[in-house]
């Protein structure tokens, strides 16, 4: 079977090489019942939203010939980013689990495209029909080019899939339109949302057109140099406070930044730019290490949808977009590739099992565009805090979400001339670096997995393991497993024969984790996790009369794991543990007392996988819980 190449592709700086998006079939676990609703609930939805959002009238009406109608445009600026990436969405799936409807949708809207897109290669929806006389003069909040980027990545992807041959043409016409006005034409503006960068860099690897590469480390280079005006919001809010060489923060709008750091990466990765690389990792050091959720998210504030001050990490005002949880796996994906290092590996596992996963529904059909970490009862309605919904008018995750979903296979192997590298793990089949592997494992509800060879490699051949960070003794076969510095357990042998096994056993023990001392808003609570999964206290799951926001752990209680089935959940695995309530005794009316609090009526508490929350009640919902 040919092989189809994934999202992100580096020519040959890389340490380690990326496999096919269809190299990789996931057949068990949660990963697969995330592709399942994507396909037969998340995609059709996006489908139907393409026209009821305006997305698709939107392109009609820009391509209108005089005569032919013309209704209002629809919804924000960068709508057509929308349709991209649902066209990104469908060229993966087309790919892994082809349906007849895929390829007349990226026609059809090809065909819409074609007659929106200007004879100079120009295309923006919004710019054509309602400002016109604008295209250009306002990159501080125009999208663009982050919508062009989307453009990009949405024909690589169909490109790749061999899903209709017209997208990339369209995708082509504008970026050389792009490069003909800011690589060569003189104009040293850059985007006020970075995007653009990465997606040029993989057009480039698609196509080989140089320009394009040119393009995105010219877009790098310009930013932070005060070549576009304040949005409004301030210069760190699109990352054009400081050159990105020298900033050493993650700061301002969190998907921004995120984008631009796997930007950064690519240029690197391409032109063997080392200093590209040293920044970002600085950044993702500092940012691991002080402005990053328990759950992988990012983003602390709502105001600028931004990273906050270092260890400024509020649970209930969480913005951690889903948006964000998917940049960081962009990011983390290329500096993988980059270094071979498995920490990025670990980040993206934490990313993709809570802050990612906790997106979208169990049944995909709604989404939280905000993930936040505690949920109040008393919640006044809040157009992002509340419950997941069906789409909303800024409709940028759901449509995020699917295209990630599809592609999934991709992130979980790499291959290099000595072997095979596992980097998640599911249950399923992997062909890649000569050999063909079967992986069974019940992961994440159990921590063993077990890998055959199918087919054997040629002679010398190794097999790495990734060993995630939180698991404390593992094992392989029946030696303890002690990972190299690089994260990875390898095997290595002269000979490898078809039936030949390895049984990898992680720890799954429940823990109680801490938080840094100055992560004031939940200093002295816990939180538990279980493997990859953080979980969390739904109201749901609680005795009668005790209320989440009352309970209170002992620190030496330990978590029990319960195997469950729940309707409208699905498998989980649960948390019990020793609990008390907290008693307050206000004075004076204040919510503030001279007595020291007092805890009382001990009680079993059920926690949730965070994944899982927000599927039944609207209730209630905490990660973090105070010691009693
Ligand atoms: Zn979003």
């Amino acid at each position: 079977m040919q092989q189809i190449p994934g999202p992100a592709v580096p020519s040959g700086r890389a340490v380690l090489r990326p496999i096919g998006v269809r190299d990789a079939v996931i057949t068990g676990g949660p990963l697969a019942r995330w592709q399942e609703i994507n396909h037969e609930a998340s995609i059709p939805l996006g489908l139907e939203q393409m026209e009821r959002s305006g997305a698709l009238p939107n392109l009609r009406r820009a391509g209108a010939r005089a005569g032919e109608g013309d209704g209002p445009f629809q919804g924000y600026r960068f709508q057509d980013s929308d349709l991209y990436k649902q066209l990104e969405a469908v060229s993966w799936e087309h790919a892994r689990a082809p349906e007849p409807g895929y390829a007349a949708f990226v026609e059809q809207a090809s065909a819409v495209l074609a007659r929106a897109q200007r004879s100079d290669g120009y295309l923006n929806s919004h710019y054509q029909v309602v400002k016109p006389d604008k295209i250009y003069a306002e990159l501080e909040y125009s999208h663009e080019m982050y919508c062009a980027g989307h453009l990009f990545q949405a024909a690589v992807a169909a490109a790749r899939a061999g899903v209709g041959d017209s997208l990339l043409p369209i995708a082509r016409r504008l970026a050389d339109h792009l490069v003909e006005v800011f690589l060569t034409g003189g104009n040293d503006g850059i985007d006020g949302h970075a995007e653009v960068e990465t997606a040029l860099v993989e057009l480039y690897r698609l196509t080989g057109e140089r320009a394009y590469l040119d393009l995105a480390a010219k877009l790098i280079d310009n930013r932070g140099k005060g070549l576009i005006a304040d949005s409004g919001m301030g210069m760190l809010y699109a990352q054009d406070h400081l050159p990105v060489r020298e900033a050493d923060t993650a700061v301002g709008h969190a998907v921004r930044q995120l984008y631009l750091d796997a930007g950064v990466v690519d240029v690197y990765l391409e032109t063997g730019d080392e200093s590209l690389l040293e920044c970002s990792v600085r950044r993702w050091e500092d940012m691991v290490a002080t402005k990053t959720y328990i759950t992988g998210g990012h983003g602390s504030r709502h105001d600028g949808e931004a990273f906050g001050e270092r260890y400024e990490l509020p649970s209930d005002r969480a913005y951690s977009e889903s948006c964000a949880a998917i940049a960081s796996i962009h990011w983390n994906w290329r500096l993988l590739l980059a270094t071979g290092q498995g920490r990025y590996a670990d980040l993206i596992e934490r990313t993709l099992y809570n802050a990612f996963a906790a997106s979208t529904s169990a049944g995909g059909t709604r989404f939280f565009y905000v993930n936040p970490l505690q949920r109040r009862d008393d919640l006044v309605e809040d157009a992002y805090l509340g419950r997941r919904r069906e789409w909303f008018a800024c409709a940028c995750c759901p449509p995020n979400i699917m295209r990630l979903v599809a592609s999934l296979g991709g992130y979980l192997a790499t291959e290099t001339s000595s072997g095979l590298q596992l980097h998640q793990y599911a249950a399923g089949h992997i062909e890649a670096a000569g050999a063909r592997v079967r992986v069974e494992t019940g992961y994440p509800w159990d921590g063993v997995v077990r890998v055959t060879v199918e087919e054997a490699p040629e002679g010398d051949w190794e097999l790495a393991l990734r060993i995630p960070s939180w698991s404390e003794s593992t094992y392989v076969d029946d030696g303890p497993a002690r990972a190299g510095e690089d994260g990875y357990f390898r095997i290595r042998r002269a000979a490898w024969h078809a039936g030949d096994t390895v049984e990898l056993r992680l720890d799954l023990t429940p823990r109680l984790m801490r938080p840094h001392h100055r992560i004031d808003a939940v200093r002295g609570s816990v939180a538990l996790q279980r493997g990859p999964l953080v979980y969390c206290f739904e109201q749901a799951d609680q005795p009668e009369g005790v209320e989440v926001d009352d309970l209170a752990i002992a620190p030496d209680a330990v978590p029990r794991p319960v195997a469950r089935e729940i309707e409208g959940v699905g498998r989980t695995v649960l948390l019990e543990i020793d609990a008390a309530r907290t008693l307050s005794q206000p004075r004076g009316g204040l919510p503030y007392t001279d007595t020291p609090l007092t805890t009382s009526t001990r009680a079993t508490a059920t926690a949730v996988p965070y994944f899982q929350w927000d599927n039944r009640d609207g209730g209630a919902m905490r990660v973090w819980i105070p010691l009693a």
